[in-house]
């Protein structure tokens, strides 16, 4: 059994079925996640392409070591 790692409601996807790199969907709250190993399962939240730049732009409180 897999758990949606959003809601942690129960996915209807069984590890055997799926391959890396497949794409599932939550049928509770629609996020979908992309397969990264099977064994052990571990999934990927598929980002929006949107907003997603956001995260490398991080670089305060650094580099004032004079
Ligand atoms: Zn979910």
């Amino acid at each position: 059994m897999v758990q949606c790692p959003e809601c942690e409601s129960d996915l209807d996807i069984e590890v055997d079925e799926v391959d890396e790199g497949e794409i599932v969907s939550c049928p509770e709250c629609g996020t979908d996640f992309e397969v990264v190993t099977t064994n052990p399962l571990e999934l990927n939240r598929v980002a929006e392409e949107e907003a997603d730049e956001d995260e490398e732009e991080e670089e305060s409180e650094d580099g004032d070591y004079s």
